[in-house]
């Protein structure tokens, strides 16, 4: 877009944060180091209520002033959406204004107005001022009702929507990342409405993407991006129209590249014998229940149903495919039970499905926790004790062979529950915690659990009550200002018919129950193409449609060809470990469209090995690392192609093709043939600094070798260990030199500028 450039930041983890402190320095962007507080708009998207203290930290350590009011007019302007702050009481002292709903399609038309302001020379006020008259934008004291902006075309091809392969700058990560998989939006919201789900209300109306766009999506991620793992999301995938055929011809399409897919968020109603032989072609993926309430009758109060019978028929065909494991959800503290104990049901239908299984489970209790916006808004929520009374229950219960029971916190679902439903006497606990130094809550292993204990048992307001207590249907709500789509009669009446167990159907075109979300611009999506469909997945199964990048079948029978290749680590790269080198190559040669040769089995993998892994912060002038291909062409393609598709600091050098073994003589792996490596140290030292305590230290550091006198400095006999070490002055002061002692250690220690380049010998063993 021109004039309008957007980098990355994400909260640092504690390490970081200390060094930055340490350092006093603030914190920057991803893409260019720029500080934040150079920026003109900071945004976040606020996923989950416990990271209200992310936020906080980032402003702080970008050089931004916490409170919205003492921001001056060269500080970025911060604006928050997402699902976390439907309610943004909490966040609005230190937030500027809030967005509320679907940025996608209203982001490029607001950023086309604030870079105008900003080349006609308009501060952040002018910035402020434009933002404040849009719709959906809600910012404290803002008395007009504010409506959520809902993307009107999603899941539609439209002329100005560019391929990711457009995109020069879509990031790809070069390390591991959480839920590091190719991610392809199958649908936006969820036809089912369950009562306590705040994303179901957050997203509606019920929206497909056409399985042509599908399958354009998964090509690019594959071929642009290089991923082998592909998500199908949504809320509840599987309710996308004939999702098992999808899955399958999208199987065959990708069968030789071994690209495997996942469905998140299964209904227990949308599982299809054919969808599990689908997910199961290439690896497993977690089979998840989740249940919520166990009877029948509660099941229908929350508008979700999942039968003990329903499930153990699924659990047993999944056994019949490969499956020993299955995850389950529960809540205690939903409406639906009030007055009545669930925690014996819940005991029951778990050991009832595992007896007619025998399957192993793994079992989440957590807190039911209202949310805004949903029709239990106004429902009491569990303290702490109580919840955690209900959980040990369950724990206890179940503790033996075939289950293992997690629980989310209670104390961790009553500081979301404050926050979910919380006004401004919540932000400022908030404030009090991230200042007594607490960070990254939603985290278990960073949370401080004293703090938070503190801030709470010293607030001038009885915290728990006023989380927890039910509400009047008449109360002010702090979000009544905002309208996310449900209109308020609805959530009541949808919170009636909870109470009497009646159910609600599922969301269809010809609506006779509207709730409010749908207008004339958006409207449900529920139903695809279906000729177009039918043509889409022949051709998929047919793959011979030409019309992909790739179509594999004429490699069928090509011989495997042995690659060895040698290659740079250099720059940035020498922050990636082994392990994130593995995976940048796969996908490398996956993006410059080369077919790697797979193990067999049941989590296949290509046939790709390093002589030695090279340990993180060491650069490298030439790693080995060997590969079979299916498709190889010549030396010049392969160093092309790859070196085109690898990122910063790694680079294809040489090749050399490897004949096959003989038959009968022995196939030897690259590691076993791997004999040592040259390692330089070149301490950075400027001429005029005495050297000598820092060869000192290296030499220390280095153990065996002992630094013998004065400026030559290094000589040595053989240790007892098998090591010598011997050598006469450099030039410059230093040499080291020794013979391969028996074990076949040696090492070299030489001089120059900066001078001092230590050159150790390993071997496999040493
Ligand atoms: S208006 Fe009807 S179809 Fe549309 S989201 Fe509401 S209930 Fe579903």
């Amino acid at each position: 877009m021109p004039d309008v450039r957007c980098e990355r930041v994400f909260a640092p983890a504690p390490d970081f944060e200390a060094e930055l402190r340490a350092q006093e320095l603030p914190l920057y962007s991803l893409e260019t180091g720029r500080v934040l507080r150079d920026f003109d708009i900071l945004a976040f998207s606020v996923g989950y209520e416990l990271t209200l203290t992310n936020l906080l930290n980032i402003l702080e350590m970008g050089g931004v002033s916490l409170q919205n009011r003492e921001r001056s007019d060269d500080q970025p302007l911060v604006i928050a959406g997402g699902p976390a702050v439907t309610n943004p009481l909490p966040l609005s002292p230190f937030v500027d204004c809030f967005f509320m709903g679907e940025a996608d399609g209203w982001l490029e038309g607001i950023f086309a107005g604030l870079a105008a302001i900003k080349r006609r020379g308009g501060r952040r006020s002018d910035l402020l001022d434009l933002l404040r008259c849009e719709p959906a934008i809600w910012f404290a004291g803002k008395e007009e009702v504010v409506k959520r902006h809902l993307c009107t075309r999603f899941g539609q091809y439209s002329a100005g929507r560019k391929k990711f392969a457009e995109l020069s700058s879509f990031p790809v990560p070069n390390i591991r990342t959480v839920q590091d998989h190719g991610v392809v939006e199958i649908m936006r919201g969820c036809a089912q409405g369950c009562r306590f789900c705040h994303a179901s209300f957050f997203y509606r109306p019920f929206r497909l993407k056409e399985p042509a766009l599908v399958v354009q999506e998964v090509d690019e991620l594959i071929y642009n991006c290089g991923y082998r793992e592909i998500t199908l999301s949504s809320l509840s995938s599987g309710d996308y129209p004939d999702i098992a055929a999808l899955v399958e011809a999208l199987n065959h399409r990708y069968r030789d590249l071994k690209v495997s897919f996942a469905l998140p968020s299964l209904r227990i109603d949308s599982i299809a014998l054919q969808l599990l032989s689908g997910l199961s072609e290439v690896r497993k993926s977690g089979l998840t229940f989740a249940v919520e309430t166990p009877r029948h009758e509660w099941q229908r109060g929350v508008n979700k149903q999942a039968s003990p019978d329903r499930t153990i028929a699924i659990l047993k065909e999944a056994k019949m495919r490969g499956w020993k494991k299955a995850k389950f959800y529960f809540m205690v503290g939903l409406p639906v039970s009030e007055g009545q104990d669930e925690t014996l049901p819940i005991v029951e239908f778990l050991k009832e499905v595992r007896a007619e299984t025998g399957m192993s489970f793994n079992v989440n209790v957590a807190a039911f926790i209202p949310k805004p916006h949903t029709p239990y808004q106004w429902s009491a929520q569990l303290g702490e004790e109580q919840a955690l009374d209900k959980i040990m229950f369950i724990k206890r219960s179940l503790s033996g062979r075939g289950f293992k029971v997690n629980y989310h916190s209670p104390f961790l679902s009553l500081l979301e529950g404050m926050v979910s439903r919380g006004d401004e006497r919540a932000g400022e606990l908030v404030l009090k915690a991230f200042k007594a130094g607490a960070r990254l809550d939603a985290w278990e292993e960073h949370i401080k659990w004293d703090i938070w204990r503190g801030v709470l048992k010293e607030a001038a307001w009885d915290v728990e009550h006023e989380t927890c207590r039910k509400r009047s249907l008449q109360e002010k709500l702090p979000w009544e200002s905002i309208k996310m789509g449900a209109a308020g009669t609805f959530l009541e009446r949808e919170l009636e018919k909870s109470q009497e167990y009646e159910l609600t159907p599922a969301c269809v075109s010809e609506c006779t129950a509207p709730c409010g979300a749908c207008t004339p611009q958006v409207r449900i999506k529920d139903r695809i193409n279906d000729s177009g469909k039918e043509i889409l997945y022949r051709k998929l199964r047919s793959l011979n449609d030409g019309e992909y990048r790739h179509t594999f079948k004429e490699q069928e029978h090509r011989p495997v060809r042995k690659i060895r290749f040698s290659f740079i680590k250099a720059g940035k790269a020498v922050f990636l470990s082994h392990l994130n080198v593995m995976l940048i190559f796969e996908r490398t040669f996956l993006r410059a469209g080369y077919l790697v040769q797979f193990t067999q089995g049941y989590n296949p993998k290509p046939r790709l090995e390093f002589a030695h892994p090279l340990s993180l912060g060491i650069e490298s002038r030439e790693e080995i690392a060997g590969v079979e291909l299916l498709n190889y062409d010549s030396t010049g393609e392969f160093i092309k192609k790859m070196n085109r598709n690898l990122p910063e600091g790694l680079k294809i050098l040489a090749l050399k093709e490897i004949k096959p073994p003989l038959p009968g003589r022995k196939k030897h792996s690259l590691m076993s043939l791997y004999r040592g490596s040259d390692y330089f140290i070149a301490p950075a030292i400027d001429s005029h600094t005495d050297r000598r305590p820092v060869l000192e230290e290296l030499c220390r550091s280095l153990e065996r070798i002992a630094v013998i006198d004065g400026e030559a400095a290094v000589s040595g006999p053989a240790a007892a260990d098998g090591l010598a070490v011997d050598g006469p002055a450099a030039a410059d002061g230093l040499a080291v030199d020794g013979p391969a002692a028996a074990d076949g250690l040696a090492v070299t220690i030489a001089g120059d500028y900066l001078g001092t380049s230590f050159s150790l010998r390993q071997t496999p063993g040493g």
